[in-house]
């Protein structure tokens, strides 16, 4: 009642925000652990939900151009990772639509069953 509607993405390995542990994705939406952000080592995912979303912002990383947003926990609002908008690079556009998650900003725990 008056909460924030949280989905729950299901799946054998939940990851969730670190701070108030509301479920973001799961391990069968995960691309690439290869990623670095921020805080260190960071994850690439093909689906996330229960995040916020901020304006497009034009930033140069080290494998190019892109347009993306800051990603932000939809119950508390910490910010988690960012999503890749546009690739300038044609190699990187396989990232488009795609979320990053910092991987000292979520939390990993075991499916369904265990949580309930
Ligand atoms: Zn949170």
């Amino acid at each position: 009642m008056g909460k924030v509607f949280l989905e729950h993405p299901g799946g054998a390995r939940i990851y969730s925000c670190e701070k108030c542990g509301t479920a973001l994705t799961n391990k069968s939406q995960l691309i690439s652990m290869r990623f670095t952000g921020a805080t260190g080592r960071a994850f690439l995912f093909n689906k996330v939900v229960n995040i916020t979303l901020s304006d497009v912002q034009d930033r140069i990383m080290l494998t190019g151009r892109h347009m993306v947003r800051d990603v932000s926990c939809k119950n508390c609002d910490t910010k988690l990772g960012w999503m890749y908008e546009f690739a300038v690079e044609d190699g990187q556009r396989y990232k488009e639509g795609r979320v990053i998650l910092e991987r000292a900003l979520v939390s990993e725990s075991e499916g369904i069953d265990e949580m309930i």
